[in-house]
């Protein structure tokens, strides 16, 4: 894929493929036992032959490249147990019928547990609704294991940083809106968390990623949180040469 890339340093950290010791260590401290135990497990399966780097460190979590034994590229996202974190995603679990059987949001490992489960059947309803996204491979305790997005051991650039022409701009505000209907009316999704951070420009196309806060539509604050995805994404579009519609045309779209 040729993708032009603003060369700015944060784009340039966003990117990093580590190879070498120092970026391994910085990859340890951020590991504890019980992880490490999970990772060992998936080595002793195959499931994972090497690690070879962080892709991104964020508030939530820290996502690392890695292989398979048959070379597949993988994306491991661990989710930080933080207690501010957690606090925060009581809203997106309470409130939908797939978590009724959830009582202990309180322990902040269960809670991270069902985080990544989440995210997990979120992808999985993405896949089967035909919305581009990371394939999911597997969940378990703090940890999810997905599809790589990139080439050549580079992660695919946040929509963010994509340098995009205007009519490019145009195409990808209609296939954004594409896939907010097709979440929301084939995966019965909303994502919640949409914006130009969490769209990965590859090939031309827009993916959808970090879906652990999407919720199912028919969770109490849904209309709200579709809302604010209207406003995250028509306010990136206006920065372009895009005739946007009107936000309430967009709510009605994806939801009539
Ligand atoms: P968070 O925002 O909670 O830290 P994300 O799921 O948004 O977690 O992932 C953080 C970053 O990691 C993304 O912005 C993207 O750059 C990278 N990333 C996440 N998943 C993948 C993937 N499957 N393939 C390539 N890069 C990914
Ligand atoms: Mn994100």
């Amino acid at each position: 894929a040729n993708v032009l890339i603003e060369s700015d340093k944060r784009v340039d950290k966003d990117r990093i493929r580590m190879k070498d010791k120092s970026d391994h260590a910085t990859t340890e401290n951020v590991l504890d036992s019980r992880i490490k135990n999970k990772l060992h497990k998936l080595f002793e399966k195959g499931i994972l032959a090497e690690i070879n780097g962080c892709i991104s460190t964020g508030k939530e979590a820290n996502v690392y490249y890695a292989k398979s034994k048959n070379k597949a590229e993988i994306a491991i996202k661990i989710y930080r147990t933080s207690i501010l974190t957690f606090k925060n995603r009581e809203k997106y679990i309470r409130g939908e019928y797939r978590f009724d059987h959830v009582h202990s949001l309180s322990n902040p490992r269960k809670m991270v547990k069902v985080w990544a489960e989440k995210e997990f059947s979120n992808l999985k309803r993405l896949e089967q609704g035909g919305v581009r996204a990371p394939r999911p491979i597997l969940s378990g305790g703090h940890l999810l294991l997905m599809e790589f997005l990139g080439s050549d051991g580079w992660a695919a650039p946040k929509l963010k940083d994509a340098v995009l022409t205007d009519s490019k701009s145009r195409i990808l505000y209609r296939e954004c809106i594409e896939i907010m209907w097709k979440m929301y009316n084939k995966c019965r999704l909303v994502h919640a968390d949409l914006s130009e951070y969490n769209m990965l420009y590859h090939n031309g196309s827009i993916i959808v990623i970090d879906v652990s806060q999407a919720v199912d539509r028919d969770h109490c604050n849904a209309m709200e949180f579709l809302r604010n995805d209207c406003n995250n994404i028509t306010a990136f579009f206006k920065k372009y040469d895009v005739g946007v519609m009107s936000l309430q045309a967009l709510f009605d779209f994806i939801t009539d």
